[in-house]
């Protein structure tokens, strides 16, 4: 039989598309989904073990929360997400050596004392009146206490059965019931990020201003850990060009089937879709309503996923012209509960170690387009510096050097919900249709608490 060359046109490309097809399917012993903290850290334990992985983010590179800036043209670098590493709760630093130690980063202490952003001069960023002589209390030790009662708040979300009703109460009725009135404003920045922090359950102020982030505030303790060069970002640069095809950047999962054996994902990277099988997946992004919805969801993860709320923080690296030397700006309110200043807003402007270059912190309770969080900040600057200089019409506009938006920030839900048991719910996914979770919403909020419990999730994920 002779094909006409018609037929063969069909043939020729139906077979090179099944070669194609055949190229894109990968198998893998672990799929990750995220590059952040817990991302990097569980590929990092896999390869140690000699496991295949893959990791999909969604950037162009790794890194999450961590961003950091080079001075065009310089070797300087800028974190203006992460800076620095608080232990463990028991103290220890080993995970975060471990975790700069894998790529080769130096890594030094900074105690607390030794971190500043200039000093600071306290306004009301509504009205861009300064609060003069204004003071507030660092000491924390009725909060230490309060804390001391949940060391579990450090590792992962598992809370005992009932969670203790003190954690469901709104914050600021914690506050009241332990006389913590004079702390707020400490706790409010040492915590900041999480926006409307008074409505929110004590819980998740708890977790985030925990007993480890109390520890390394203590004058006897190293403090922090920090990478010698201030370039956050190196390692997971290194792990992105270790990882090579494995470390799927730009790349957005676009539908995925799960059960109890194993599960198949299509992903859509920039040099085409590629469908990943693998027997566990770990997922480390924020679960949202949307960033979940690709992930095939039964009634009982859905129903967790949606009640989900959360707060926006955001960065910026702003080229100023014209403040006092040395000076950062806070934002108080003026006529405002314990002084804390209203969202959305500037939460501070700090000097950086680059004359002119100062990094601005930026909060909400929840959405804001980034558009818009960036023209507020652009005026809010341009305000302050209209009530401290003279000359503020003839200075420069302020310019953003670099932006990092950490939308969605602290998912949360409401008292109701983790009265009713929300946590050991959203814990009791681990497993489920062949998937595990880590990431900051499962764990500990600091990246130390990140690593240390991504550490036992891997383990206990490879055990089953
Ligand atoms: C501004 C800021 C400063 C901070 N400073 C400190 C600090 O100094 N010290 C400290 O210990 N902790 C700090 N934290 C907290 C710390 O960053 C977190 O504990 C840690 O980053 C959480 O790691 P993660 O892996 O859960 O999340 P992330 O680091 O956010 O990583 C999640 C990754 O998933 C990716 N992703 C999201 N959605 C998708 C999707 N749909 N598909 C694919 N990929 C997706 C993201 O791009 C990101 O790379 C800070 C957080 C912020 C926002």
């Amino acid at each position: 039989m002779q094909f006409s060359p018609t037929l063969w046109l069909i043939y020729l490309s139906l077979s090179s598309l099944c070669v194609t097809l055949a190229a894109q399917v990968i198998h893998k012993d672990v799929a990750i989904i995220g590059g952040g903290a817990a991302g990097v850290w569980a590929a990092t334990l896999l390869e140690q073990m000699g496991k295949s992985f893959v990791v999909v983010e969604k950037e162009a590179h790794f890194g999450g929360h961590t961003e950091t800036y080079t001075i065009p043209g310089t070797n300087t670098t800028l974190d203006y997400g992460v800076q620095g590493y608080s232990p463990l709760v028991n103290g220890s630093y080993d995970v975060i050596e471990r975790f700069f130690g894998a790529y080769d980063v130096p890594i030094s202490y900074i105690h607390r004392t030794e971190t500043s952003g200039g000093t600071p001069r306290y306004f009301d960023f509504r009205t861009y009146q300064e609060l003069k002589n204004f003071t507030y209390s660092t000491d924390l030790s009725k909060y230490t206490t309060q804390v001391d009662k949940y060391p579990y708040l450090n590792f992962q979300v598992q809370t005992p059965s009932p969670i203790p009703s003190d954690l469901t109460l709104s914050f600021g009725d914690f506050v009241k019931k332990y006389s913590l009135q004079s702390s707020v404003f400490d706790i409010y920045y040492q915590a900041e990020g999480l926006g409307d922090t008074l409505s929110l359950p004590a819980y998740y102020v708890l977790r985030e201003m925990n007993a480890a982030h109390l520890l390394a505030l203590q004058p006897s303790s190293p403090g922090l850990l920090v990478t010698t060069a201030g370039d956050n970002q190196e390692p997971y640069i290194k792990a992105q060009a270790k990882f090579g095809t494995d470390a799927l950047v730009g790349s957005m999962v676009q539908s995925v089937h799960r059960n109890d054996s194993g599960v198949e994902l299509t992903v859509n990277t920039p040099s085409g879709p590629l469908t990943i099988r693998t027997p566990k997946l770990l997922v480390t992004i924020p679960p949202t309503t949307s960033n979940m919805e690709p992930f095939d969801l039964d009634s009982s993860e859905s129903n967790l996923f949606s009640k989900f709320a959360y707060s926006g923080w955001f960065v910026a690296l702003v080229n100023i012209t014209g403040l006092p030397v040395n000076a950062s700006f806070q934002n108080a309110g003026t006529d405002t509960l314990y002084n804390l200043p209203q969202l959305p807003a500037v939460y501070q402007i700090t000097t950086t170690k680059v004359s002119g270059v100062y990094l601005v912190r930026y909060g909400s309770a929840g959405y804001m387009s980034t558009d818009d969080v960036r023209a507020d900040i652009v005026s809010s600057i341009e305000k302050i510096r209209a009530a401290v200089t003279s000359n503020a019409g003839y200075l420069a506009a302020p310019s953003i050097l670099a932006f990092g938006n950490h939308l969605p920030y602290t998912l949360h839900v409401t008292s109701a919900d983790l009265a009713a048991g929300f946590d050991n719910q959203l814990w009791g996914l681990q497993g489920h249709r062949s998937t595990w979770y880590s990431g900051a919403t499962f764990t500990g909020s600091s990246s130390t608490d990140v690593w240390n419990a991504t550490q036992a999730i891997v383990a206990s994920m490879l055990a089953a």
